[in-house]
């Protein structure tokens, strides 16, 4: 996708963000035309003004000793395009940050470094959340995420791929780092402090007292809970949705399943799966009803989400039944040529730490073009979002399956 936005010769450019390393154009992803938000936060400025005048000798060094920065939770990608003259390991569990990231690196032109021979031998490549990334870190920046579980368990396996000499930097907006963030930092690293406030964020400085050599590596943490509604355990790794309880919304969508006549399904999709429970449920609501041949599909933009629902249908589901499973690790239904009978779905209202419906409005349309004729989408959502009216606009009709004053079912139709 092309960027198109318009950049005006006397209004400065809202998406440009001017650093010791050079200005940028960033954008967040995906590309909305006008979008108010910025691809980057004032930590991430402190973060690229601390490397440039604290540790610009050792930066200089990277190149020489073949050595690379480790970049951790880069939302937008604004840390690994700012630093396109270094290698780079972006290590994280949201295929969006993934899709920014590559936008935003190959998208620099004017003002960033152009040097081709820097540019290919200085790589930028992708670790997911459930790998780990190989060793060899001079500096690891971390960006902090909204899950504690996630930072912890991201902060032991750093500990592992460095030595006593590498520069750790942390940062985040000051009102989500905590006395317990600090401690965290503590007891997985070595000693921690923090800087100032500035623009509402802060640094945190992180001395590793470890050297890789010694360890070994930590199996990922697993939450779980048993779910009465479809009696099984369900299992979610550190960065998932409800990972301690089935989420009340989900509950309500359940119990819609079992009291409403749903669609005949051939094909099901639970669409931003989370651990999977909606597409178990379901799946498992057809099965006992028809006992025919069917094919659920999951998708989630985050890694952990994807690798819990694959685990928990196998358990739930497996091969006892004639029910076939697909998993992808997507922004929605992007790059899908795959056609539906029911998409069952919980739909987001955060991006990070920001409340937004449009990634639901995109799910709704995304969910019309792959149902097939007189194939259905039932969704769960909060009553004040009113996400009947954006289905009547995307569909021409809508039914309200259950309300109350918190959470409401809506059922809607792809008619010829
Ligand atoms: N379905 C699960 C449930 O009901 O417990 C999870 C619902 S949770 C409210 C929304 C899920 O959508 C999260 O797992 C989130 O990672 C996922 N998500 C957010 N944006 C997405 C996108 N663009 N594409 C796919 N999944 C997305």
């Amino acid at each position: 996708m092309k960027d198109v936005t318009a950049v005006s010769s006397t209004q400065p450019d809202k998406y440009l963000l001017n650093t010791p390393f050079g200005s940028h154009r960033l954008r967040r992803w995906p590309l909305i035309d006008n979008d108010a938000l910025q691809a980057w936060d004032a930590s991430d400025e402190l973060i690229l003004i601390e490397l440039a005048e604290q540790h610009s000798d050792k930066l200089r060094q990277l190149e020489a000793m073949g050595q690379r920065i480790l970049i951790v939770n880069d939302a937008f990608g604004a840390l690994s395009t700012c630093l396109n003259q270094y290698g780079r390991c972006s290590w994280g569990d949201s295929k969006i940050s993934q899709l920014a990231a590559k936008y935003n690196n190959n998208n620099q032109t004017d003002n960033a470094i152009v040097d081709n021979h820097l540019q290919q031998k200085n790589n930028l490549t992708f670790v997911n959340s459930m790998s780990l990334p190989d060793h060899n870190y001079e500096f690891v920046l971390i960006k902090i995420p909204k899950t504690s579980a996630l930072l912890e368990q991201q902060l032991l396996a750093i500990r592992n791929l460095v030595n006593k000499d590498c520069i750790i930097i942390a940062a985040g907006m000051s009102k989500h780092i905590h006395s317990s963030t600090m401690k965290l930092f503590t007891q997985c690293l070595g000693p921690t402090s923090s800087s100032r406030a500035t623009k509402k964020a802060r640094l945190i400085f992180c001395e590793p007292l470890s050297n890789q050599k010694e360890k070994s590596t930590i199996p990922p943490r697993i939450f779980n809970y048993y779910c009465q509604e479809i009696s099984n355990e369900l299992i979610s790794y550190a960065n998932g949705f409800s990972k301690n309880n089935l989420d009340l919304g989900a509950r309500i969508l359940i119990d819609a399943f079992k009291k409403n006549e749903h669609p005949r399904s051939q094909y099901l999709l639970d669409l931003g799966c989370g651990n999977g429970v909606l597409g178990i449920a379901a799946a498992k609501t057809i099965i006992h009803k028809n006992n025919s041949e069917m094919t659920v599909d999951f998708i989630d933009e985050s890694f952990m989400a994807v690798a819990a629902s694959r685990e928990n249908f196998n358990r739930a589901i497996g091969d006892t039944a004639q029910c076939n499973a697909r998993f992808y690790v997507e922004d929605g239904l992007d790059n899908s040529d795959n056609q539906y009978d029911w998409i069952v779905c919980n739909p987001p209202f955060h991006r990070g730490n920001t409340i937004e419906t449009n990634t639901a409005k995109k799910m709704f349309s995304q969910s019309f073009r792959h149902l097939n004729s007189k194939g259905q989408l039932w969704i769960v959502g909060n009553s004040h979002l009113h996400y009947e009216r954006a289905l009547q606009h995307v569909f021409s009709n809508h039914k309200v399956l259950f309300k109350n004053h918190r959470f409401a079912v809506i059922c809607a139709t792809k008619t010829d």
